[in-house]
């Protein structure tokens, strides 16, 4: 494992190393099949328990009644985009919106494209995405609020979930799906790309309660229709195994070596203030989120000019720490820290920046 560095991409990211080990361990025969996980049926009894055991692991960790469904959907979160409103909104329906970033933002224009009423109401734009709205005005009549939970590029996060007046939330959860536990009452729809906090590209997970998954409108396509995977237990068509079969390693990890939601919350915790609280006795990193609104997963910076920012990307590399750069659209320093990042490469990270700030301040 000598030559592996710290990963701290945004996605695809970091896996948990005994994920990795399992993998090629078990690769070219798979449960005593005889072949790779790649080659065996989605029809078959070995990648039955592979998905039914990912399904019983999602519901075990968020704690999920029988009035939630759990999906494996492909397109990534981006086909969500679509399908939210495609199939929880009817004729004369409206539904909430909140702007807070790139992803917000492309979920709202899918929404407006099919000519669905949609309300923006409340946006973080005026102040760069850098913080998340308060004392929403959300509509009763709603069908739907919809929220980022976290945003990957402005390093933003809720820290708790709005109050909607009984509106179910729907929530892209790509960057930050069971970093913590989650109050399942409010959300009728969940969903989030894997390639983050929860395996490969390739799949998108939608966690759906029954009255959202009663709603769809006659005349969606099945491919784009929530109930179509439900009845077929995600396999109407051909699913993408072997990032499903990622999935269910990374959940058996969170599960039997991390222990759960809880410590899963309290590890995340520890890893961000790590980089947070050294970042607040520095004149010469600033963090950019406000400080109430601050992502536990991605932990987005600045140093004092972009030369700057250029060189520490750059050293940093050469010193094994690897995806520092911030997103295209917003320049600057970006550090990913999702579930599979250790603890080990948050204090690296730190250690590095001392230095290089003691080079450079
Ligand atoms: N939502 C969020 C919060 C994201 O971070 C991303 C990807 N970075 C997406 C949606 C889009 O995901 P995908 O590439 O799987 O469509």
């Amino acid at each position: 494992k000598a030559d592996r560095i710290h990963n701290f991409n945004a996605g695809p990211a970091a896996l948990p190393l005994p994920v990795l080990e399992e993998i090629q361990e078990s690769f070219l025969n798979f449960a005593g099949s005889g072949m790779s996980v790649t080659e065996i049926s989605h029809r078959s009894k070995w990648f039955d328990d592979v998905i039914n055991d990912a399904i019983a692991r999602v519901k075990r960790i968020l704690k999920l009644n029988d009035r939630y469904q759990v999906l494996f959907l492909q397109g990534g979160a981006s086909m969500q985009f679509c399908m939210v409103p495609m199939n929880l909104m009817g004729d004369g329906d409206s539904a909430d919106y909140v702007n807070t970033g790139t992803w917000s933002t492309k979920a709202i224009k899918e929404a407006r494209i099919q000519g669905k009423s949609i309300n923006v109401v409340a946006s973080s734009e005026d102040r760069n995405f850098s913080y998340i709205p308060r004392a929403i005005p959300f509509n009763a009549g709603a069908a739907y609020a919809h929220i980022t939970s976290n945003n990957t590029i402005k390093g933003t996060q809720w820290a708790q979930f709005p109050d909607t007046g009984g509106v179910p939330i729907v929530s892209d959860m790509s960057s930050d799906i069971f970093s913590r536990p989650l109050e399942m009452e409010k959300f009728g729809l969940i969903y989030a790309g894997a390639q983050k906090n929860m395996g490969p590209a390739g799949v998108c997970l939608a966690i759906i309660r029954d009255d959202m998954l009663a709603r769809t409108p006659e005349g969606v396509p099945s491919m784009l229709r929530y109930s179509t995977y439900a009845e077929k237990n995600s396999m109407y068509n051909t699913p993408p195994c072997f990032a499903i079969y990622t999935v269910q390693l990374v959940l058996k990890w969170l599960e039997e070596t991390i222990g759960g939601l809880d410590k899963m919350e309290a590890l995340n915790r520890k890893k961000a203030g790590l980089l947070y609280d050294y970042m607040d006795q520095s004149d010469f990193y600033r963090a950019t989120a406000e400080r109430e609104s601050r992502s536990l997963m991605n932990v987005t910076f600045r140093l004092p000019d972009e030369d700057l920012e250029k060189t520490f990307v750059a050293e940093a590399l050469e010193n094994g720490l690897g995806g520092l750069k911030g997103h295209r659209s917003v320049g600057g320093c970006r550090a990913s820290i999702y579930n599979p990042t250790p603890l080990a490469a948050v204090a690296a990270l730190v250690d590095f920046m001392k230095t290089f700030e003691r080079k450079n301040g």
